[in-house]
């Protein structure tokens, strides 16, 4: 680890449920909603970040195709609120984007 994590991130917070990774679909334990486990949470965290210094709308059409994925982000929306404000931000205007 070459940085310190601050939960919750995408998908993962820790906590006491047992809950099924949306993404590897290995059985992990997390915060009750928590839809994806810590090492994959860690992967999506780096892959948006490394996503937004490319290109502020990078992947949009895998994201699309990804629902697995797509409910590890709405979920990190719903628990990270203004903390991760660069996610928000991204995730708002491919949002738009689908919808217009
Ligand atoms: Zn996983």
């Amino acid at each position: 680890m070459s940085k310190d994590i601050k939960y919750p991130i995408a998908g993962y917070a820790p906590g006491h449920y047992y809950c099924r990774c949306s993404v590897c679909g290995e059985q992990f334990q997390g915060d009750k909603r928590a839809v994806t486990c810590e090492p994959c949470a860690v992967q999506l965290t780096d892959e948006f970040e490394s996503d937004m210094e490319r290109n502020p709308c990078p992947t949009l059409s895998e994201m699309v195709a990804d629902t697995a994925r797509d409910e590890a982000i709405r979920f990190g929306m719903w628990l990270t609120g203004g903390n991760k404000s660069i996610i928000t931000d991204w995730f708002n205007k491919w949002k738009e984007d689908g919808e217009s």
